[in-house]
């Protein structure tokens, strides 16, 4: 039997990236999964690369909404019970980045990019789980978040917001942990280093930019010791592993780093990535 057979997972940012790519595995081995993002077109190719397989679409729910507001996570939980009237495993993936309009980084950054910033990588994922928690309790079930290696102790001067948003996000991680044992579930993490997925773009980099950091770190073992960039699906396995209890149960409140080596070395931080991201 697959391993997720009978559970219910909501994946959020599923229309893209990491979080489609752990959508369409959970979907394969047995669960019948919650996809979301506000762009329904891309929400649409989730549900086909799911359906393509043969999973039936009974088992795919789509919910094109704005995290960013409490109605559209109301309508998030709210569907998702009344179609698969339980959910099991809740994945705080969504999140974002975003370039001060006019190009400036670290302290210069205007401080209304901290606030959205915030907004959708910190302040969604707590009233999202709030929502979430009464259902989670009655199926003593996991959260599993998405952070960041920009989350520190390196500084992350170019992206500081969002590095600061991801810190807090591995404190609530913990935090979360404690408080949610107690009734059964189980909060976890995964700090990923680069992935190639639709971030860069949706960041506002001009296209490719952040191929090209890739490309760069790859060519270099002070910057990325595997020499090969993660996808999606490096990630999406290990947030499978953490919603998966007979495999992680003895992990309680901790962040996995997927990230190549980057974070041992941190040769990249060494270079201009303002000018390599195209910033
Ligand atoms: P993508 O841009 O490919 O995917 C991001 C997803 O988040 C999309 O599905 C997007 O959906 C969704 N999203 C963003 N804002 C909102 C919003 N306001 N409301 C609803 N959905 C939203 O990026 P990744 O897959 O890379 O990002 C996934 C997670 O991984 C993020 O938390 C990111 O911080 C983290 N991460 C990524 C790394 C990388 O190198 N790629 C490295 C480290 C961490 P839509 O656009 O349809 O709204």
């Amino acid at each position: 039997m697959a391993r997720f057979s009978g559970k219910v997972a909501l994946v959020t940012g599923s229309s893209n990236g990491i979080g489609r790519a752990a959508a369409i595995l959970f979907a394969l081995d047995g669960a019948k999964v919650t996809t979301t993002g506000r762009n329904a077109q891309r929400l649409e190719e989730t549900r086909q690369e799911i359906l393509k397989s043969g999973i039936p679409e009974s088992h795919v729910l789509a919910v094109a909404c704005d995290l960013g507001s409490e109605q559209g996570q109301d309508e998030l939980i709210n569907s998702t019970i009344k179609s698969f009237g339980r959910l099991d495993i809740l994945v705080n993936n969504a999140g974002a980045a975003f370039t001060d309009s006019q190009g400036r980084t670290g302290l210069d950054q205007d401080v209304s990019d901290y606030d959205k910033v915030m907004h959708i990588n910190m302040r969604s994922v707590i009233t999202l789980t709030q929502k979430a928690k009464k259902y989670l309790i009655e199926t003593k079930g996991e959260i599993v978040n998405v952070s960041s290696v920009a989350a520190g102790p390196q500084a992350h001067v170019d992206m500081m917001y969002y590095g600061m948003s991801k810190a807090a996000l591995d404190n609530f991680t913990r935090c979360a942990a404690i408080d949610l044992i107690q009734h059964g579930v189980r909060v976890n993490s995964v700090s990923p280093g680069g992935v190639t997925t639709g971030f860069g773009e949706a960041m506002g980099l001009p296209v490719g930019g952040f191929d090209n950091l890739w490309h760069f770190m790859e060519s270099r073992k002070e910057c990325l010791p595997c020499g090969k960039i993660g996808q999606p699906e490096d990630i999406a396995n290990i947030i499978l592993f953490l919603a998966d209890r007979k495999l992680s149960f003895y992990i309680i409140g901790q962040s996995i780093v997927a990230d190549g080596g980057s974070t041992l070395v941190m040769g990249v931080q060494a270079h201009d990535m303002k000018t390599l991201m195209g910033m």
